[in-house]
């Protein structure tokens, strides 16, 4: 037992300075060994005793007692988050999973949490992710969506072995249909839209619901060969039309479009519904594992009656709650109706929710990744949090982002009562390797502050400018020394910048662009990402000879 208190109280003192605390070695002891907690009042005298031995030791002798004794205890544990997914249900070896957008613009931060969860799933365990593309409405096809959206898996880190376009397909979907109608699982049927529905509602089947076989076939002849307006016929798979959910009962698998289909103009306009292609994609590519948000429930119930109906071994569905995602557009329509009169820049302006407009504010796919693993399978609905999301981003960008002052709409002071000022301020508080800013002001000594706080200067009369002096207020300004202890006095310290600061514009979340400067150390920045000091995180997007672009990302 002294050998286990003189261990932990070694290792204190190491990661100390040489000090040890006793209390801290009891609460090690006691936790490590739980079975000598009855024993405490025993221990305690004990552990004090060999803790003041240990101390007396001095630093290095602790070290290398320490690494005699244990020298993995010379290792400080580091407390990271795990964040990690609960393992599938009825995995047999490699999975075959599924990211099955609708082309109808790039992806939005709904779309990554299907896509990251599959993907995590799809890594641990082996085997293929599936992108499929489910184009089967022509009406909601953008045909840049077919680039845009494997663009934005890719930033995602998400990867997808396998490419499927559902518009390549369609003569699969026809033949398995007239299977179904040969079989007697579905029909064809020409019935009123809402008198059908009113039907299904009484547990009721339409006069086509019963028609011979070769009826069915005929028209479904007809069907395929444009024989029917569109909206006056549709091929529906039979379910149960007593079924107690009566959105179960009786589904379309086939409907009539004759609005040209960006893939493949006016070759079919016979267009499968999303449970059809889906079922027999998900059957024909192999599918084992399905995660799906709950609103699909109904299309997953759907779906199995075409599985039992071919005989085919269905994949494990999961379903996970739904997600609210406030402040920001996700609506693929509107923002394609914003970009058109100009209101928004493009797919990727910073008022909206797409995953490009995420990328250019600054926020890094691991946080995405890490927000929605921690998020995990629940079937509970959710509430995004941006601040969640940022939080996670921040602990990423910060270690990388260096520190800069920026000022808005910036006013000019000069300062007078003194010849040269000097300062510096680290580019990074806790890499000090990364060097310094350093400053040096000759006459007439010019700084520019943000308009802000330049007001705030006149209604007090003093602040500090960070990591430089303490000024008086004047036109010119006073110098008033250097001595940061004024902070505690109630003096503001502000952010500045120097004459050679550079022109910067500073895009924020609400679309309004701040225009100021920022201190010119900027220009050799590498990395992309910059804290801008009491503002908050910002992406650096341009530099070029108007100065710099920056786009905000968080605070
Ligand atoms: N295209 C559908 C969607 O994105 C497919 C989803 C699914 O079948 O799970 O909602």
């Amino acid at each position: 037992m002294e050998d286990t208190i003189r261990k932990f109280a070694l290792q204190n003192a190491v990661f100390f300075k040489g000090k040890a605390n006793p209390k801290a070695v009891v609460g090690k002891v006691l936790g490590g060994c739980p079975e000598l907690r009855a024993r405490a009042g025993e221990i305690t005298p004990l552990i004090n005793s060999i803790t003041e031995e240990v101390n007396a030791m001095g630093l290095e002798a602790q070290t290398k007692a320490l690494q005699e004794m244990d020298s993995s205890l010379l290792v400080k544990e580091k407390k990271e988050r795990k964040y990690e997914l609960p393992e599938l249900k009825n995995v047999d070896g490699k999975v075959v999973m599924r990211i099955a957008p609708g082309p109808s613009g790039p992806l939005h931060i709904g779309h990554t949490r299907v896509s990251i969860l599959n993907d995590e799933y799809v890594k641990r365990y082996g085997g293929d992710l599936v992108l499929r593309f489910e184009d089967t409405n022509p009406e909601k096809i953008d045909p840049d969506a077919y680039d845009m959206i494997p663009e934005d898996l890719e930033w995602l880190g998400v990867k997808c072995n396998r490419t499927y376009i559902q518009s390549d397909r369609f003569p699969l979907y026809y033949d398995y249909t007239r299977k179904l109608l040969e079989d007697g699982h579905a029909y064809v049927c020409t019935c009123n839209a809402d008198h059908w529905r009113e039907l299904k509602e009484k547990g009721m089947p339409c006069p086509c619901h019963d028609l011979p076989v070769e009826d069915q076939l005929e028209r479904y002849d007809k069907f395929l060969a444009g024989g029917y307006a569109d909206g006056d016929a549709v091929v529906v798979v039979k379910t149960d039309l007593k079924h107690p959910n009566p959105a179960v009962r009786d589904f379309v698998a086939l409907r009539l479009v004759r609005t040209p289909h960006p893939k493949t103009g006016d070759k079919y306009i016979a267009y499968p519904m999303m449970n059809l292609s889906v079922a027999i994609d998900d059957h024909e590519m192999g599918m084992t594992h399905v995660i799906r948000g709950k609103d699909h429930l109904n299309n997953t119930h759907r779906q199995e009656y075409i599985f039992d109906y071919f005989g085919w071994k269905k994949p494990e569905y999961f379903h996970y709650g739904l997600v609210n995602i406030p402040d920001t557009v996700l609506k693929t329509s509107i923002i394609k109706q914003e970009i058109r009169d100009g209101e928004y820049s493009g797919w990727d302006d910073v008022r909206t929710g797409t995953v490009r407009a995420l990328e250019r504010r600054g926020i890094r796919p691991e946080a995405l990744r890490r927000y929605w693993v921690e998020a995990g399978m629940k079937s509970v609905d959710i509430q995004f949090s941006w601040d969640g999301l940022y939080s996670m981003n921040r602990d990423i960008i910060d270690p990388v982002s260096d520190r800069f002052f920026f000022v808005a709409d910036p006013v000019r002071y000069d300062i007078d009562g003194i010849d040269i000022i000097e300062g510096s301020a680290p580019l990074h508080p806790d890499h000090p390797e990364r060097g310094d800013r350093t400053y040096r002001l000759e006459a007439p000594r010019t700084v520019f502050l943000a308009a802000e706080d330049s007001k705030m200067f006149y209604d007090s009369k003093k602040v500090r400018l960070k990591d430089l002096c303490n000024i008086d207020y004047g036109l010119p300004a006073k110098y008033a020394g250097n001595d940061v202890s004024v902070l505690r006095h109630g003096t503001k310290a502000i952010q500045w910048v120097g004459a050679d600061a550079v022109k910067a514009k500073l895009l924020m979340p609400d679309g309004e662009v701040q225009n100021g400067l920022v201190e010119s150390s900027i220009v050799s920045e590498k990395s992309d990402t910059v804290q801008l000091e009491r503002i908050g995180f910002a992406r650096i997007e341009k530099k070029d000879a108007d100065g710099i672009t920056m786009v905000f990302t968080h605070r």
